[in-house]
């Protein structure tokens, strides 16, 4: 019989936050696949846990992954951590547990410590719909694209975020949501010098264009305003571009200005209006 997989997180900053749990877990596994076995090998030693650690990370898991999997297949139980957090999230990962979905090797996810999580929490936007958006690219065109897809984007937005790379992304989200949008800055979450800073893009801006930031940092984004409800009906919104043109006005200037007044797009009420 196959072993299982089990997804361990591990704190983002207070090593308090390790759970009995993923203690236990950690210390029943045949082996612990870890992304950074230096770092890890400091984790097991706080618990006081001897293990086998293999790695497992972005740049070896197409050897890795498979090896990992056959080692399940055989029997045996492997604990999968990344450096600090829940593993799968914008860390190794997701590529294993495709492969022992695949292999149907079970899979259990402990859950525990995910900076998303914490941060959209705690920071008093919306919480009720939201939407994960990892790491922007760095390539200029994959991030313009990837932010151009968010701009009517009404849920709350998380974003991952390098500090070197922060004002930047500021500035680029400012173009694209404008400077009054509301964003927290969740830094250094479960640390010492743990800070929310719940402000707008423009004085986010302002303020790490005179201060550089430090730490890590989760950026959680305001969604955009919804459009303003449609009251009248289809048929309602045609019939004022007809009223419109009995007045002289030409069809694309009727279309424009029922659309306005409607909610309707001007292309739809244009169309309409040639049927009708
Ligand atoms: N899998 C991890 C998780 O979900 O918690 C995230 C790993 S990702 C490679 C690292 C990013 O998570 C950092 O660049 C930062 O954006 C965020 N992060 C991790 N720990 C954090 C903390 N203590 N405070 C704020 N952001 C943190």
């Amino acid at each position: 019989m196959a072993g299982t997989l089990y997804l361990v997180p591990t704190p983002i900053g207070n090593l308090g936050d390790i759970s009995q749990r993923c203690r236990d877990t950690l210390a029943q596994a045949d082996f612990i696949a870890a992304e950074d076995t230096r770092v890890s090998l400091k984790l097991l030693n706080h618990l006081e846990l001897k293990k086998p650690l293999v790695s497992y990370y972005e740049h070896n898991q197409a050897e890795s992954g498979p090896k990992i999997l056959q080692r399940l297949l055989a029997g045996e139980t492997c604990a999968l951590v990344s450096d600090a957090g829940s593993p799968a999230i914008s860390d190794p990962g997701e590529g294993l547990v495709a492969l022992c979905a695949q292999a149907g090797v079970p899979v259990c996810a402990i859950p525990g410590p995910c900076a998303v999580i914490t941060a959209l929490s705690v920071s008093g936007l919306p919480t009720g719909r939201f939407t994960f958006e990892g790491f922007l690219s760095t390539n200029r065109k994959s991030r313009t694209d990837h932010l151009d897809s968010l701009r009517a984007e009404q849920r709350t937005m998380v974003f991952y975020e390098a500090p070197h790379k922060l004002l930047h992304t500021l500035e680029d989200m400012a173009a694209v949501f404008g400077e009054t949008r509301r964003i927290s800055l969740c830094r250094e979450l479960t640390k010492l010098h743990e800070e929310i800073l719940r402000t707008t893009l423009g004085e986010a801006i302002a303020l790490y264009r005179e201060t550089p930031p430090r730490g890590e940092f989760v950026l959680v984004v305001e969604g955009a305003e919804a459009p303003p409800a449609q009251q009248a009906t289809l048929e309602e919104a045609v019939a004022l571009v007809a009223a419109l043109m009995e007045q002289g006005r030409s069809r694309k200037d009727a279309a424009k200005e029922a659309a306005a007044q409607t909610g309707f797009s001007k292309n739809a009420l244009y169309s309409a209006s040639m049927e009708g």
